[in-house]
């Protein structure tokens, strides 16, 4: 088989044939830190350390389901975050409830406001 001769990069680089130039592998790098920079941290979804804190808080001290009395896996806002953003962090706003309920709660909050929009 004949050995393919190095190409020339744009940078004016001799590039063994297969190989990326180092130039190449730099723009790599670049795009991948930007593509990290622009990805939503977990702060910016609404979802930071103090939501996190207060929900463990919060479950360490109501450990059991409000609606069913089981163990508690879940804290929700009473006054839901659409309704009401700026108590997301308000501690009276929060009950603990179990993954059941939870969904269940949520499914039930959802047709109403289905129904709500279809009038
Ligand atoms: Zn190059
Ligand atoms: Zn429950």
């Amino acid at each position: 088989m004949p050995v393919r001769a190095p190409r020339l990069c744009a940078c004016g680089h001799r590039v063994p044939s297969g190989a990326r130039c180092p130039c190449e592998a730099r723009r790599d790098a670049e795009r991948k830190a930007r593509f990290d920079k622009a990805r939503p941290s977990a702060s910016a979804r609404g979802l930071g350390a103090d939501w996190r804190r207060l929900r463990t808080d919060h479950l360490a001290r109501n450990p059991w389901c409000c609606r069913c009395g089981r163990p508690a896996q879940e804290v929700d806002h009473i006054i839901p975050r659409r309704e009401a953003p700026e108590r997301r962090l308000d501690p009276t706003n929060l009950q603990s409830l179990c993954t059941p309920c939870h969904s269940g709660a949520k499914q039930r909050e959802e047709r109403l406001q289905h129904k709500g929009t279809v009038k």
